[in-house]
């Protein structure tokens, strides 16, 4: 489809608009970072570059056939945090939350594609050296679109934050007092999945909750498996928890809104290298190897969601931790926002693809399972 003469060349406007929201459950955007210093440093090409607002073309070096994919939005190298966080159309999810719905937003991609800095931006680059505010991250932009959102609606509000990472199976809390230790997910009837023991903290300010991510953030860059390099293989999710006085209407569709209030989480997913998505007749096929039970069950999950005949029941969120905590958004109780990351250069291309294919897939879950006519 030919899109370089679109009079609607704004991609921060591409998500915003459109009729298409609630009937996609999984929506998808891609972000292609800049090329890095050492990426350039070696000589490195770019193999990948955007046309128009939605399509990426990939050109493999040597002069294969070249490959174009779609999303909600596709951003380039030029494009800034504030682009970013408008095109994502995460606002959009604030607002389902708001209505009770859960909503997640994750980051998708290699190790070094730019995830973390998608979310929360870059490290500070020292002690008391403050992050200028342009490169703040989807997730401190929403959080101040939130909390400003809340202050008009004029309806009381109680905002929670909960912050935890998962690493080789094991929950562990980010925003503990004391050192953390493994927590148990369990379920319950009105709650759904949960971890018990979790520390679920209320903020009534904008700084309140800022300096609940910072805590989680230092935690998280000083913990023992980041100092082991093995920090890439580790989920970290922060999740807001909403919940209205007043009874609010019933959205249109399909959605039942959840008893226990809305919730919007972030999720800054394990590096997906060596989770390979081929398939090649509908299914997902993943690599039996790798070391990542969390990212495996989440691809096997789309994969299942995909096929609107199978029965909710049938999904295995039980496969993984990670799956479990996400259930409630990837099942119809809201929508799923991923932001799939690579990088530009011909030296990642392999792994590129890999998340372009699995992305692809992943936006493709366009009807809700329901049980068989
Ligand atoms: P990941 O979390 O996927 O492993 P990071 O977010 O840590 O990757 O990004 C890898 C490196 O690239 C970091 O040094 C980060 O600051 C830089 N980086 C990532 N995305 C961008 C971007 N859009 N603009 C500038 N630098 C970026
Ligand atoms: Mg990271």
């Amino acid at each position: 489809m030919e899109e370089r003469g679109s009079p609607d060349g704004d991609p921060a406007r591409s998500l915003e608009q459109g009729p298409e929201g609630l009937e996609t459950p999984i929506q998808v955007v891609l972000r292609v970072r800049p090329m890095s210093a050492a990426e350039l440093r070696r000589g490195e090409q770019s193999a990948v570059h955007c046309s128009g607002t939605r399509t990426l073309q990939v050109s493999p070096p040597g002069g294969g056939p070249e490959v174009a994919f779609r999303f909600g939005a596709v951003l380039d190298g030029a494009r800034t945090q504030e682009d970013v966080f408008r095109a994502s159309g995460v606002r959009r999810l604030g607002e389902l939350a708001l209505r009770g719905f859960s909503c997640t937003v994750f980051t998708f991609g290699q190790t070094g594609s730019g995830k973390t800095y998608t979310l929360t931006g870059p490290p500070p680059q020292g002690e008391g050296v403050p992050v200028p505010p342009s490169l703040a991250g989807i997730m401190q932009r929403t959080f101040a679109w939130l909390l400003d959102r809340v202050q008009h609606l004029g309806a009381p509000v109680t905002l929670h934050a909960s912050y935890l990472e998962i690493y080789n199976e094991q929950v562990l809390d980010l925003l503990s007092l004391g050192s953390p230790r493994p927590l148990p997910v369990r379920w319950n009837k009105t709650r759904g999945f949960y971890v018990e023991q979790l520390r679920v903290v209320e903020f009534g300010s904008l700084g309140a909750l800022m300096e609940l991510l910072q805590m989680g953030l230092s935690r998280r860059r000083s913990s023992a498996h980041t100092l082991n390099q093995a920090s890439s293989r580790s989920h970290a999710l922060l999740t807001l928890h909403i919940r209205r006085q007043t009874a609010q209407q019933m959205p249109p569709g399909d959605l039942g809104e959840h008893p226990a209030g809305g919730k919007l989480c972030f999720v800054d997913l394990a590096g997906s290298e060596k989770v390979a998505a081929t398939g090649s007749r509908g299914e997902l096929m993943l690599e039996a190897n790798s070391i990542n039970r969390s990212l495996l069950a989440l691809g096997h999950c789309i994969s299942l969601l995909l096929d609107p005949r199978r029965k909710q029941s049938h999904i295995p969120f039980r496969d993984s931790k990670l799956t479990k905590l996400l259930a409630d958004s990837l099942r119809g109780r809201g929508v799923t926002l991923m932001v799939a990351c690579v990088s530009p250069s011909a030296q990642c291309l392999p792994e590129t693809l890999s998340t372009l294919r699995y992305a692809s897939r992943a936006q493709r879950v366009t009807t809700r399972p329901q049980a068989p006519k």
